[in-house]
This record gives structure tokens, sequence and C-alpha cells, in this order.
């Protein structure tokens, strides 16, 4: 398959930023632009859905209501939402499923709004505006970007998305001390730092490409450097003193900075002295079919964390974890 093939399988994502808008008021609207819903079907592999939308709609009207994310419709791959004045109002982003699978896993056991985030890496900021609309634009939200034009564009997806409980910063969160009074309340961090983009579907052919002018661009070597670096965002977010679940997430398809960056997180003195462990798969998206892969993960921890495969699953090519700080007693049963 390729890349355009594989893109042609996955759907036009378009996420209701419901700090502006609504579902309800989205389904009307796009139904007045003749647009029709397509009825969901469901199979045990949770993506007939996609494929009822691809299928059904020779036309490129139908769309649906996606079966796993809230407030995520899709459409046909080749519908174009760029001109359209509810994209540049920002009551629309358009994002990928599985970039909506983070900010979800983390944001699911939020009850107290004094409870402060951390998204760690967050330009462009459809993670962090994923984040606070799931927060009801209340609490706090601290958005760190270490590339400053990055955090310009960061900046003006905030502004446009009417996110008023993020407070971006031109920042690189290594440098963030963990003891500061600032953060003293931090209790949930989104990781979805810099990896290779070897699950970004368009991005394989367009690397084809370019690996003749400057040789393999996922070479081992590559990937590791990626790899320790992943590594130490992780540890340094598990020392801040209150945080209580950390997702970390890529847009790799490669076992060196998924399962084996989140194994070795876990054998960390970090994850041991702050009692970090792998949240269970009842709070990973237990309906997603496809987890980790278990010969590259330490004891039976693939079961914990998911993996989207670029094409096969109507999406870019994803991996998600979330470590959960062990309360004293608890068992460690996942
Ligand atoms: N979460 C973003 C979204 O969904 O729109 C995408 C994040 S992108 C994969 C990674 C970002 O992290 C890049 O913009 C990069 O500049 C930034 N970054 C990398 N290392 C960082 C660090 N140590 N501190 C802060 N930002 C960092």
């Amino acid at each position: 398959q390729t890349g355009d093939e594989r893109a042609g399988r996955i759907p036009r994502y378009v996420r209701v930023n419901t700090i502006l808008w609504t579902s309800s008021e989205a389904v009307e609207y796009f139904k007045s632009k003749g647009f029709q819903v397509s009825d969901p079907l469901q199979n045990q592999y949770g993506t007939s859905t996609s494929h009822m939308v691809l299928r059904s709609n020779p036309d490129r009207k139908g769309f649906s209501e996606d079966e796993h994310i809230p407030n995520l419709l899709l459409f046909n791959p080749q519908a174009r939402f760029h001109e359209e004045e509810t994209y540049h109002s920002g009551k629309i982003i358009l994002q990928d499923k599985a970039s909506c699978f983070p900010a979800t896993v983390l944001a699911q056991d939020v009850h107290k709004l004094h409870e402060d985030f951390i998204d760690a890496t967050a330009a462009p900021g459809n993670k962090t505006t994923h984040l606070s609309a799931l927060l009801g634009n209340k609490g706090k939200l601290f958005a760190f970007e270490r590339d400053a034009n990055r955090f310009a564009t960061l900046k003006s997806m905030i502004a446009k998305a009417g996110c008023r409980n993020v407070e971006p910063m031109n920042a690189d969160f290594l440098t963030i001390l963990c003891d500061d009074q600032k953060y003293a309340d931090v209790t949930h961090i989104l990781l979805d730092p810099s990896c290779s983009g070897s699950g970004i579907v368009n991005r394989l052919d367009h690397l084809t490409e370019q690996d003749k002018e400057d040789g393999d661009p996922f070479k081992q070597e590559r990937l590791e450097k990626l790899a320790s670096f992943q590594l130490m965002m992780i540890k340094h977010a598990m020392k801040f003193p209150s945080v209580k679940r950390i997702v970390y997430s890529t847009c790799s398809i490669h076992p060196t900075e998924n399962e084996h960056v989140v194994s070795k997180a876990l054998e960390s003195g970090e994850a041991k002295l702050n009692g970090f462990r792998l949240a269970p798969r009842s709070q990973v998206l237990p309906n997603w079919h496809r987890r980790g892969i278990p010969e590259e993960m330490v004891s039976d921890g693939a079961e914990c964390v998911v993996r989207c495969s670029p094409g096969e699953d109507a999406t870019n090519g994803f991996f998600v974890s979330c470590f959960v700080r062990q309360s004293r007693g608890e068992s460690t049963e996942l």
C-alpha cells in the first residue's frame, strides 16, 4: 500500500470545539450544508463507522459521529474544510482521531477543578485545545513549547479556540523546576514529544523520496536518540510532587520510541521512587482493539497501551500510554 492509498482509507476527522459549539449544532449545520448522516454500524473492531462513511457515500456527502471519541465527526477523506467559516472561527478543529486519544485518556478522571494540568510539548496546540475543552475551559492548563515559531502558532490556536484556562509558555519543559510552587497542584501531564513521525501516512511516501538523499530517516541510531529524549521527558514529569497521571504518546510506529521507552520508564528510579505504574486497560480506551506489542514490552504491560496502525485502523499510526501513581497499599495487578 502506498501512503496515498492508506490516506484514502482515513476519513477526514472534524473535532467539534465544545468551547464554542456543540455536536448537535454541528450536525445540524452540516446537514444544512447538504451532508447526510450515515447510520453508524458497530463491529468488534470498532472501525466500521469509518468504513461505512467511506463506502456509503460515493457523492462524498455522508458523515457520522465517531464511536470512540465524543464530539468527533468523520467525513469522506476528500471532504475539505479549510475554507469553511467554522474552521476559521475555531468552531471545528481538523484533528486525526488517534490524536484525540491522549487528552481523552488524560482527562477521564477529572472531577475536581482545583487540579492543574501541564501540556509539556504543546505546539501547534491540537491536544492543548482538546484538553482545554475537556476541562470545560476551567481550571489551569500550563502549555509549554520550546520553539519560538511554533510557540507563536500555539498562541494563535489557543486564542482562536477560545481557551481561557490555558497559560502558554515559551519554555523547555526539562528546565521547569518540579518543586516550583507554581506547579505544586499539577496532577496531570500530557507528554506528546517530538518523535520520528513514522506513523504519519502521507509522510511515509514523502520520506521515501528523502531517503534517497539523506539515508534512512528511521535508522536505529536516530530512533535511539529520540527515545532517550522521550524517556528523559517522562522521567522529568514523574518528579512533579502532586502528579498522579501522565499520558505519553507518539505518532511513531517504532517500538523503540513506544513500548521500549515505556518499559524503560517503568524500570527507572523515578517510577520506583514515586510509585508509577501503567494504568490498567480499563482506563486506556478499553474498547479500542489494537494494543501494544507484547514481545516489545516488559511483563504484561502491552494490554495497557494503545496502538493505531496507519491506514488499517482508519487513522494515522499512533501510540498512547498512561502512567498512574500508585497509592500506598494499592494492588499492583493490571
Ligand atoms: N501535542 C501537539 C499537538 O497535538 O498539536 C504536537 C506536539 S509535537 C509532536 C512536539 C512539540 O514539542 C514540538 O512543537 C516541539 O518543538 C516541542 N518540544 C520538544 N521538546 C520540548 C521540550 N523539551 N519542551 C517543550 N517543548 C518541546
